[in-house]
């Protein structure tokens, strides 16, 4: 009764994922290194994040500007 339904969502899982694309070069990622469409990308994804991350921490006089926090829209949060 419900198979229509599953089928529904499998289709609409398999577009989703149909545009995945490989946030390296854009092309459509492959099922077996998603989000990537290769090893390769993966890898260079992985050394990029890695250089950001090691930089990051040079940061040296920007404590206070970093911390201007608008008290207006705040009251969803507690
Ligand atoms: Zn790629």
């Amino acid at each position: 009764m419900n198979d229509k339904i599953a089928d529904l969502a499998a289709l609409r899982a398999q577009k989703r994922r149909a545009k995945r694309k490989c946030p390296v070069c854009r092309k459509p990622a492959s099922e077996a290194s998603r989000p990537f469409c290769s090893e390769q990308c993966r890898r260079i994804d992985l050394d990029r994040w890695r250089t950001e991350a090691y930089r990051i921490p040079v940061a040296e006089n920007d404590e206070e500007d970093s911390v201007p926090k608008p008290a207006a829209d705040n009251d969803e949060e507690s």
